[in-house]
């Protein structure tokens, strides 16, 4: 058996997407992977304002984004390992896990921007392919150079530093985010098609994303035929 082609795909899913999916799934088809995980943040870095959604409920969201699909599987072991979710340690935990596996990780081109500002970022392009997919109008060939703590590239360059290599891998451009979504069930309007139908009754089963639940009846929320609105 040759090599296990592994791939990553970190995130916070409040909730998981189309546009996450579309990305998922282009990218294993163009790099050829065994598995790509949706790994859900236990609690992502670098946000302002933690998720609103609990870790278990936002992974249930991933299981069933991803239900049936032969490559791609939700992700536990951030939920598991608890506590802020670094992807150096998550690359780690995986390397043990699956010893001599190829380890993909895959990003969006806004999240590349930021990179420098990870935990041992030097060690998480060490240890995995980092592959960036574009976002929000932002071409990944057209990021400036992201330059890491490391040994000197070239030797004697002045300061201490090593560039980092994205790979870029071109997807169908789908301009949903997660916030579009939340912010659209908040306002009572549908969010058929931006989600898969597994996430969008998990979403109204748990009465996710209202602020104040109106009491029924009242104001523009309805309930979807069929979904009820007990849990
Ligand atoms: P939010 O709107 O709450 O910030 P999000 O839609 O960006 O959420 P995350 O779970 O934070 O979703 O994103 C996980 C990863 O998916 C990040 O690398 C992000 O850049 C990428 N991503 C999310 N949506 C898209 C999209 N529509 N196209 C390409 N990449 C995406």
């Amino acid at each position: 058996m040759g090599t296990l082609r592994l791939g990553i795909f970190g995130g916070t899913f409040d909730p998981p997407h189309v546009g996450h999916l579309m990305v998922a799934q282009e990218v294993v088809e163009h790099l050829g992977l065994d598995r790509l995980f949706l790994m859900v943040a236990h609690a992502p870095p670098l946000r302002e304002t933690p998720p609103s959604t609990p870790p278990a409920l936002r992974l249930e969201m991933a299981r069933a984004a991803v239900a049936g699909h032969p490559f791609l599987e939700a992700g536990d072991l951030e939920i598991r390992r608890g506590g802020v979710s670094y992807t150096v340690d998550t690359l780690r935990q995986l390397a043990a896990l699956y010893p001599g596996a190829e380890l993909t990780f895959v990003m969006g081109a806004d999240q590349a921007l930021a990179f420098p500002r990870w935990r041992e970022p030097g060690e998480v392009a060490s240890r995995a392919r980092l592959v960036v997919v574009p976002r929000q109008g932002l071409d990944p060939r057209t990021l400036p150079p992201v330059v890491v703590p490391g040994p000197l590239v070239p030797e004697g360059a002045g300061e201490g530093g090593r560039r980092v290599e994205f790979l870029t891998v071109p997807v169908t451009r789908v301009d949903v985010s997660a916030s579009l979504v939340r912010e659209r069930v908040r306002l009572g309007r549908s969010i058929r098609y931006l989600v898969p139908p597994g996430v969008e009754a998990l979403i109204y089963r748990h009465d996710l994303y209202r602020e104040s639940p109106p009491s029924r009846g009242e104001g523009r929320w309805r309930f979807p035929s069929g979904v009820s609105g007990e849990s």
